[in-house]
């Protein structure tokens, strides 16, 4: 049992359609009944194409939503397919998930993910700043190095650390039911921690109901950024649950 204070960050990536906001009734019927939930902060980051309806949704409730990605520009300009801040802003998003490794791995750059943490703060939002090694790196044991480089990059120049929240999603452990061992996730986050005072840490890889009585032993972690099992209301809630009981 903890009274902790604890993000659950939902990532649905692309998935969901407008049926899919049903689903939030069970999620807002909980929260406004569940004992603690002045220890919890949920995060909904639907794909773009829900926001505004999701926000709408969640207007009376104490949930927040967020993008899961935005362009580096903060305001507007002639790039097609592109959102930018101000836009996501203005369809109810307080939060934007940046340098996820699904979009690494499509090419986006330590520098670029610099580029749209600056203008996410400056459009007044906040943000999840997603690092993690691969695992290959894992193997060998280039972990600490590749962190440090990631958050060097990505927050060069920047001083806000109070926007700034930083999920820990080890590549190989994202979508693949793999979680790392709970010693070496104390090691990582407390390394995380030590390098970069002050910012909250979250875990992101494969967290599920199984596991999370397991992960939520690992003390240093501010919470929790869910993909697959995110977009399942009762195992959501399970989750949440599980990390107070
Ligand atoms: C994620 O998308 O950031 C993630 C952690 O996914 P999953 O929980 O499915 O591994």
């Amino acid at each position: 049992m903890t009274n902790k204070y604890m993000y659950f960050i939902a990532n649905w990536k692309m998935f969901g359609g407008l049926n899919s906001l049903n689903s939030l009734n069970r999620v807002i019927n909980f929260f406004n009944k569940f004992k603690k939930s002045k220890f919890v902060k949920i995060i909904y980051c639907p794909p773009n194409t829900l926001l505004e309806s999701m926000s709408r949704k969640l207007k009376k409730s104490r949930i927040d939503v967020g993008a899961q990605n935005c362009h580096e520009q903060e305001n507007y300009g002639a790039f097609t397919g592109s959102i930018n801040p101000i836009m996501l802003k203005s369809v109810g998003a307080k939060y934007v998930i940046i340098g996820h490794s699904e979009n690494r791995k499509m090419g986006e750059t330590d520098k670029l993910i610099n580029l749209k943490i600056k203008s996410t703060l400056k459009s007044k939002l906040k943000v999840i700043f997603c690092i993690g090694e691969t695992l290959k790196q894992k193997r060998k044991r280039m972990t600490k190095k590749i962190l440090d480089s990631q958050i060097k990059l990505g927050l060069k120049k920047i001083k806000n650390k109070k926007d700034i929240l930083i999920a820990y999603e080890p590549v190989w452990s994202i979508g693949t039911g793999l979680v790392p061992k709970n010693n070496d996730l104390l090691e990582t986050v407390k390394y995380i921690k030590k390098k970069v005072k002050n910012y909250k840490v979250l875990y992101g890889g494969s967290v599920s109901s199984n596991n999370v009585n397991q992960l939520k032993l690992v003390h240093n972690i501010d919470g929790f950024l869910i993909g697959g099992a995110s977009q399942n209301s009762k195992k959501f809630i399970d989750i949440i649950k599980k990390t107070y009981n």
